[in-house]
């Protein structure tokens, strides 16, 4: 990654950091804006840690007090989870002794390779979601995603020379990209990407997913009070010792730097965005995005963000990606399918829709 690229994450991150350490009885957070609202006051958590890993920042916080040598024993294994999802997910290097995403990609086409039982369960995951998602959210999109990651990072090097992939470029793509090209044998262990065109990428999932695999540990190891802030997508184990729950914001597209559509109160739960400010070139004045609609294969176009709250972060991280590229009747429609599910969407021109249950979360202004 580009140190701007890094030094911008770091900062997504941090922000939502501070807003994550929001008192509960303190005053809201900004609804207008981040400048005009006084700051409510911070309750700082009791540990704090944080790692790199899936390119981005990951923050490990407890609330409830453990101490230091717990909460020590406890992030170490968040990290030892963390790492092995890194290392496995990687799509652009490969770690001595690991069979990864890198390496099935590179045997795209060849034989079946043993892979990893967490990469198993994972990759029937994902063909999971994509059944459940009717497609939009899809693994095997690597093959259109990497024309688009390609241009992002030459802009990224040359803003003035920027441009997109070419439409004949994108529909041959589009033609390695089918769900079955990822065959999974579970009894074997084993698996093969049949097609030598076709590649796997996880970026919709991955990061969700890991969390969840470390937000479990933490609750059969017993812990309450923590926080998981993966690369920006939280999970919440339990709630804060007194009951108060969490206050998270969510950005306001337009102000991406500062602003907030609204702020949250969440415990046990997961909270994750995605977002056209996320990340993104321009070309000629109009910005290209990095989520991708599969029917049009270019940046999806309905929301500017798009925010789900659900138990799990893996379904959370799925369906973020995947109901950013369905029209609104659609992505309603799944989510009371599935339950449990709440929902906000942007709308380019700034409307807000949600669900009931999301509305209940929004944490309201109190009258100064
Ligand atoms: P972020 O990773 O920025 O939090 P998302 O969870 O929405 O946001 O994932 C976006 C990433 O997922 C992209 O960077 C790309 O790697 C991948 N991706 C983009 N569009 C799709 C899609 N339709 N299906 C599956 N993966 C996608
Ligand atoms: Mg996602």
């Amino acid at each position: 990654m580009r140190p701007l690229q890094l030094f911008r994450r770091l900062c997504a991150a941090a922000l939502l950091l501070s807003l994550l350490t929001l008192s509960s009885c303190a005053a809201p957070a900004a609804q207008e804006s981040a400048a005009e609202t006084p700051m409510p006051q911070k309750i700082e958590p009791k540990g704090k840690v944080y790692y790199s890993y899936f390119d981005t920042v990951s923050y490990v916080y407890d609330y409830a007090g453990d101490s230091a040598e717990r909460f020590d024993e406890r992030s170490a294994e968040v990290s030892h989870i963390l790492s092995g999802y890194h290392q496995l997910f990687d799509i652009y290097h490969e770690y001595s002794g690991v069979v990864n995403l890198c390496t099935l990609n590179r045997a795209a086409g060849g034989e079946a390779l043993a892979i990893d039982g967490r990469l198993v369960d994972f990759l029937l995951y994902a063909k999971e979601m994509y059944e459940l998602t009717g497609g939009e959210m899809n693994v095997m999109l690597g093959a259109v995603l990497r024309p688009w990651h390609d241009c992002r990072e030459a802009a990224a090097s040359d803003p003035a020379g920027a441009s997109i992939p070419d439409e004949e470029t994108l529909r041959e793509a589009a033609r390695h990209t089918g769900i079955e090209l990822l065959e999974i044998d579970a009894e074997r262990g084993t698996a093969r990407i049949a097609d030598s065109e076709a590649s796997i990428d996880v970026g919709a999932l991955g990061k969700g997913y890991a969390a969840e695999r470390a937000a479990e540990f933490l609750e059969r190891d017993g812990a309450q009070g923590y926080v998981l802030n993966i690369g920006g997508n939280i999970r919440c184990i339990g709630d804060r010792p007194d009951g108060s729950g969490w206050v998270t914001a969510i950005r306001d597209p337009d102000r991406a730097a500062e602003g907030y559509a609204c702020s949250l109160r969440i415990r046990d739960t997961a909270c994750v965005t995605s977002g056209v400010y996320e990340r993104y070139f321009t070309v000629g004045g109009v910005r290209y995005h990095h989520i991708i609609d599969k029917d049009t294969l270019y940046p999806a176009a309905y929301y500017a963000s798009l925010t789900v709250v659900t138990r799990d972060s893996a379904l959370a991280d799925a369906l973020s990606t995947a109901l950013f590229c369905m029209p609104y009747e659609d992505g309603a429609k799944l989510a009371q399918s599935i339950g449990g599910v709440e929902l906000l969407w942007i709308f380019p021109d700034g409307e807000q829709r949600s669900t009931p249950g999301f509305a209940e979360l929004i944490e309201e202004p109190t009258p100064s």
